[in-house]
């Protein structure tokens, strides 16, 4: 289709009507033309499709769908396969039900444990949030229905969501917050970018020129069209010129009346429109010249997807030799989530799932007795169910306790108040610890809680929100027919109070400082050598795994080549299973205040008993650069790095240094406030500084021994080029000082 030549046959009414929907679900269309609407509905880990008039707080019921597992437990896999599988499905379910764009993956970063809505987002770290959203964009969008990559960004706090303005620097953006879309923008092409609610330094999301535009469309090539979040248009008109597409739901007409207005009274160039709406219709008629009308739902397939991801996203955070389980071994399963597991978040994610497996469903072949222990609806210790439930742990050899958040704990809207689990669990799992010494904790929920009792359970499973088939999962892992493999896609900080935005985080009124910086999750906790309950990147299997024969296959490079990082993994377990290979860059000290390290490479590998494979990595610029706010680009300092391998952020097995050179010189600001250290960096600097000292009354007062000549050197090298007029004893005038610095600058010019 011809859009553009579409756009010119259609009235200013028309493409103004196009800019916002139709209804709450569908973009408008143009009869007149023949250009048909288009639905678009939630997302991100199911379909939410709502018959009829919608309404997005979910208030109405939408299709029976499968609910996969959310974006906490698929980013624990590390597995971007899968994840594009999962993409896949999602994308024919779309093609089935006469969807054209799946709104999700969000990408946003965790920064704390506490928001309400981490339990659909992916994780702390960018680099992992952008690969695992990038894969399921690929996924979907191979099924030529859209995504909406959401919600950009910023948004890390559902307390006041829709006014709070998210203020950071710049580096801390560009490293963190922003790189997590990047990533999925860049290598993904996502159909559509849905922006946040939320104000960043004071504008809103949906009127932020530099990231709708010059970020998004002018650096990493974005050529959708933006969608707002439900509602977060702040003013139709400027929000437009930034590069907001699409506004959802309708406006009733209220946007397009002013648009039309602007445009006629010159405010809006008609240009702009034109653009908006040629985007709209690029993107309908991507979806809508590739219609798959065969398309079917696949429930029961879809279901057995759901199961295979859940039992690939699981952590086995502890096991101290009682996991998997026997099947003929007795076990008391115990907790009201074994019946009736937490699977899914609240809000606009919530699927209408069409079958929902439950743990003790699953294990009725085996010995095990069911105790509720207490109750999920109210945090209240029932004496009598805990009572039971000891009774029953006493009498047998594993007691296994399906713990969680319920539904009012964490969900989208508000943010959770503290991280604890409700204190009704926490005493049940002390009190089943007292009389049985293996117990076995099964956790449902979307983001960290706090253990009080970690020392005390001889296993921990974390099955996050995991789907609707997450009970049937927790079995195949629990008894051993699926070797654990997810890790922790953030880290587990021991008390909330841990966390580097604690002090910060919801802000004040509607200002919210991101303060912390970049030290975000293992950043910050690594940096400050904390102890951590489960590190970033934590997980175990019921096999062992050994690493060899790292290779690197340079040992020096310019940052515009890359190196190729290789390393033998071997399984020298006695069962097959997968591991996570996790590479961390370390810089070295420099100018800048950098993490100790940062995650820039992970590949999930399968490995039977006893087999060897290699696992091979390739690093660019990006793997070493910190972003520099002088130069406004990323920035490698010349250093040696250090690559480490291993099996969480803080389980490093190999490692090699490579050094790493700058291509590019990074000019120095010369003023007279410029220090002579800065001054040095210059190539040649030093030779023409030597030259000067030669001229001033210094030359011949040569220190008295070695311990001066040291602390003159330092001294000099803090020393602002204007401090030779007090101290050149009259050698130099402030002429001579600008003089010199217009030769520095020429220096570096060349
Ligand atoms: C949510 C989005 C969602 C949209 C439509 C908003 O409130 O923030 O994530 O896609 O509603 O349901």
């Amino acid at each position: 289709m011809d859009v553009k030549e579409l756009v010119a046959k259609m009235t200013l009414e028309e493409k103004a009507g196009m800019c916002s929907g139709s209804d709450f679900w569908h973009t408008q269309g143009v009869e007149r033309l023949g250009i048909p609407k288009m639905m678009v509905t939630d997302g991100p880990h199911g379909l939410r499709k709502q018959n009829g008039e919608g309404d997005h707080l979910g208030l109405n019921d939408s299709v029976k769908a499968v609910c996969f597992p959310a974006g906490c437990a698929t980013a624990s896999s590390f597995d971007r396969d899968l994840i594009y599988t999962m993409g896949e499905a999602l994308g024919e379910e779309c093609q089935a039900e006469n969807v054209g764009v799946i709104l999700g993956p969000g990408a946003n970063i965790k920064r704390s444990p506490l928001c309400g809505r981490n339990f659909e987002y992916f994780s702390e770290d960018p680099y992992l949030a952008s690969e695992m959203a990038a894969s399921q964009i690929k996924g979907v969008q191979s099924k030529n229905v859209g995504t909406s990559l959401k919600h950009f960004y910023a948004n890390n706090q559902e307390h006041r969501r829709m006014t709070s303005s998210s203020v950071m620097d710049e580096r801390t953006a560009r490293e963190i917050y922003l790189a997590a879309f990047e990533g999925a923008v860049r290598q993904a092409k996502p159909w559509t970018v849905m922006c946040s609610y939320n104000r960043i330094n004071g504008t809103y999301a949906a009127e932020n020129e530099e990231s709708l535009t010059d970020i998004l469309r002018g650096e990493w090539g974005f050529d959708g069209f933006v969608v707002s979040d439900w509602g977060a248009v702040n003013d139709r008109v400027p929000d437009l010129i930034a590069g907001l597409d699409l506004e959802m739901p309708s406006s009733m007409g209220m946007g397009d009346k002013k648009i039309v207005e602007a445009v006629k009274n010159g405010e809006l160039d008609e240009a702009v429109l034109d653009r908006a709406v040629e985007r709209i219709l690029d993107v309908l008629y991507r979806y809508e010249e590739n219609r798959d009308k065969n398309a079917v739902f696949h429930y029961e397939e879809d279901h057995a997807l759901a199961r295979k991801i859940a039992s690939e996203c699981m952590v086995l955070l502890k096991n101290d030799g009682v996991l998997p389980l026997k099947e003929e071994e007795q076990a008391v399963f115990i907790g009201a989530f074994a019946e009736h597991p937490r699977y899914q978040g609240g809000g606009s994610s919530h699927i209408n799932a069409w079958r929902v497996d439950s743990a003790l469903e699953m294990a009725k072949e085996y010995p095990v007795v069911y105790e509720k222990g207490f109750d999920i609806k109210e945090d209240r210790i029932d004496e009598t169910l805990l009572n039971r439930a000891v009774e029953a742990a006493k009498k047998a050899k594993t007691a296994v306790i399906f713990a969680g958040l319920p539904d009012a704990f964490e969900s989208e809207g508000y943010d959770r108040k503290h991280m604890r689990l409700p204190d009704c669990q926490n005493r049940l799992i002390e009190a089943v610890c007292e009389v049985n010494e293996n117990v076995v904790v099964i956790l449902h929920n979307g983001s960290p809680v706090e253990m009080p009792w970690v020392s005390k359970v001889k296993g921990i499973l974390e099955a996050y929100l995991g789907g609707q088939a997450v009970g049937s999962a927790v079995m195949d892992v629990l008894y051993g027919k699926v070797n654990p493999s997810g890790h922790l896609a953030e880290t587990f900080p021991v008390k909330l109070q841990d966390n580097p935005s604690y002090l910060f985080y919801t802000g004040e009124g509607d200002k919210v400082e991101y303060r912390e910086g970049v030290f975000v999750g293992y950043r910050y906790y690594d940096k400050k050598e904390m102890d951590v309950l489960f590190p970033f990147g934590h997980g175990l299997s019921y096999t062992t795994f050994s690493y060899s024969n790292m290779q690197l296959d340079k040992t020096a490079i310019k940052d515009t080549e890359s190196v190729t990082v290789s390393v033998d993994v071997t399984n020298t377990g006695n069962v097959s299973g997968k591991e996570v290979v996790q590479l961390y860059v370390c810089p070295p000290a420099g100018e800048v205040i950098r993490p100790v390290k940062e995650l820039k490479g992970f590949e999930k590998v399968a490995l039977m008993p006893g087999e060897t494979k290699t696992v091979t990595f390739t690093l660019g610029k990006r793997a070493f650069a910190y972003y520099d706010c002088d130069i406004k680009d990323f920035y490698v300092e010349t250093g040696i790095y250090r690559i480490a391998l291993g099996q969480s952020s803080r389980k490093l097995l190999v490692e090699k240094e490579l050094k790493v050179e700058a291509s590019a010189f990074k000019k120095v600001k010369l003023t007279l406030n410029t220090t002579f250290g800065d001054i040095l960096k210059i190539p040649g600097a030093a030779e023409k500084i030597k030259e000067l000292m030669a001229k001033t009354p210094f030359e011949g007062e040569k220190p008295e021994d070695d311990g001066n000549a040291e602390m003159m050197e330092m001294m000099m090298q803090y020393m602002p080029v204007r401090a030779m007029l007090s101290f050149g004893r009259g050698a130099f005038s402030q002429n001579d000082l600008e003089n010199l610095l217009q030769d520095f600058e020429k220096m570096q010019e060349s």
